[in-house]
This record gives structure tokens, C-alpha cells and sequence, in this order.
């Protein structure tokens, strides 16, 4: 299972898809991208190989903002239904997510009762989570997020994009490996810095529990008490 983010200057296709192929040694019974422009948010998805998604992704979609994922089943069977990403109900939030989150079953009874689930996942409670927060108790997309965190109990790489900001992936991580990737007004996401270094080799190491906004052109770390961290890139090995 893998995760990989672009937001930059050229078309996010390749690197998402080379970069998902990279992690594919990580496991993988699924594999999905959700591509973002100014048009909206387009969501390509298939069971199996990252080969058979790239068949499947319409090449005439440009877009320079995107998520991929690569899964290892946990809640749910491997399906087309059940791959990332997974999106809110209104479609305006769409996330990928590596690992397990243990108390979705009751996040799902305490906050999402009469919502119509797309999936078996895990993982589609936290998107729904977080559309909830923000469509009905009108929280920020930011503040929205830090509060899911703090509800979810488990392990987790999470990467979402948000219909009504073109500028920002929010990326988050608990006991799950998940770095950032410094360019010149290009910044990316990944599991694994091997996966992304055909844009950078300059990585940022989050810490559990941090929020991260990853924009064009900067990276903003955040405590989950919502102070800025300062941080410098690491230079990631060229012959990894
Ligand atoms: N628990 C999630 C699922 O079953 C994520 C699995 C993964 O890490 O790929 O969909």
C-alpha cells in the first residue's frame, strides 16, 4: 500500500502513475488517482495492477493537482468499490489513505448516521467525517481535519483534496510513513521518497499528529495544536 501527491507546474498524470508503480512492491490489490483542475475533481479507479489504471485514466484530462494510492485491503474486499480514493457524499472531499483506522465503526454511529456509504472502508468514514464537520457544523477545512484527527484512533498516511480549494493538499500521518517532496513550485507526497524522485530529491519528514499543507509553492507544517514548524528538506539518495 502507497500514497503519492503532486501539486505543481506540469501535468500530474505521469508522476502520480510512475510514482505508484514505484511503491508497488509495498502491496497492493487496488490502485486509484483522483485528478484536480479547474473543471473539478476526476477519480479513476480498478482492481489490480497500476498498468491496468494507467488503461483506464483519460488522458485528455489535464490537471497540475492530484492523488494516488495503491491498497492492501483491510475493511473491505479488494474491488473497484472499495479502492481509493474515496469521496464525501457531496463529492466535494476526496482522500486516499494508507493503514487501519480502528474506530470507524463508531465514528460512523456517533457522527454519520443516514449517510449513504459508497464503500466498505474504513477509510470512507474519515472522508465523510470530515465533509460533516465542515457542511453541517461549519467548521474550516483545516480546523475540520485537526478534529477528525483527534476522533481517529488507529494508523494512518492520509492525503485530501477539497473541492473549493485548488491550492492545498492537507496531509496528515499516525505510525504510518509518509514524506513530502521539495521542488521548485512543484511539492509532492509519498510513502516512499524512491517513489517521487524522478521530481525531487529533497524530502520533509512529518512528524505523527502534525497537519500539513502542501501548496505550489510552499509547505506549511502545523502541531496539532496549529503552531508552525519550521523544517529543512533532507537530500534523499539518487541511487535508491
Ligand atoms: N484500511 C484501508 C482500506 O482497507 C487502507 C488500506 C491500505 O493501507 O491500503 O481500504
Amino acid at each position: 500500500c502507497g500514497i503519492v501527491g503532486y501539486i505543481g507546474n506540469s501535468d500530474a498524470k505521469e508522476p502520480l502513475l510512475s510514482g505508484l508503480e514505484k511503491l508497488e512492491y509495498r502491496g497492493y490489490d487496488s490502485a486509484g488517482i483522483a485528478l484536480r483542475n479547474e473543471q473539478g475533481t476526476y477519480v479513476f479507479k480498478e482492481q489490480g495492477r497500476i498498468a491496468t489504471l494507467r488503461t483506464s485514466v483519460d488522458q485528455d484530462v489535464m490537471a497540475s493537482v492530484g492523488i494516488g494510492h495503491t491498497r492492501w485491503a483491510t475493511h473491505g474486499v479488494p474491488s473497484k468499490r472499495n479502492a481509493h480514493p474515496h469521496q464525501s457524499e457531496s463529492g466535494r472531499f476526496t482522500l486516499v489513505h494508507n493503514g487501519v483506522i480502528e474506530n470507524a465503526d463508531s465514528l460512523k454511529q456517533a457522527y454519520l448516521v443516514g449517510v449513504p456509504f459508497a464503500s466498505d472502508t474504513d477509510t470512507e468514514v474519515i472522508v465523510q467525517l470530515i465533509a460533516r464537520l465542515v457542511e453541517e457544523d461549519g467548521l474550516q477545512t483545516e480546523e475540520a481535519v485537526r478534529q477528525a484527527l483527534s476522533l481517529m484512533k488507529g494508523s494512518y498516511a492520509i492525503a485530501l483534496l477539497d473541492e473549493e480549494d485548488a491550492e492545498t493538499i492537507f496531509v496528515a500521518k499516525n505510525k504510518s510513513p509518509l514524506l513530502i517532496g521539495v521542488g521548485e513550485g512543484v511539492n509532492v507526497i509519498s510513502s516512499d521518497a524512491m517513489a517521487m524522485l524522478q521530481v525531487t530529491d529533497q524530502f520533509l519528514e512529518i512528524e505523527d499528529g502534525e497537519l500539513v499543507l502542501v501548496h505550489r509553492d510552499a509547505v506549511t507544517i502545523k502541531s496539532p495544536d496549529g503552531v508552525i514548524q519550521e523544517r529543512s528538506p533532507y537530500q534523499a539518495e539518487l541511487d535508491a
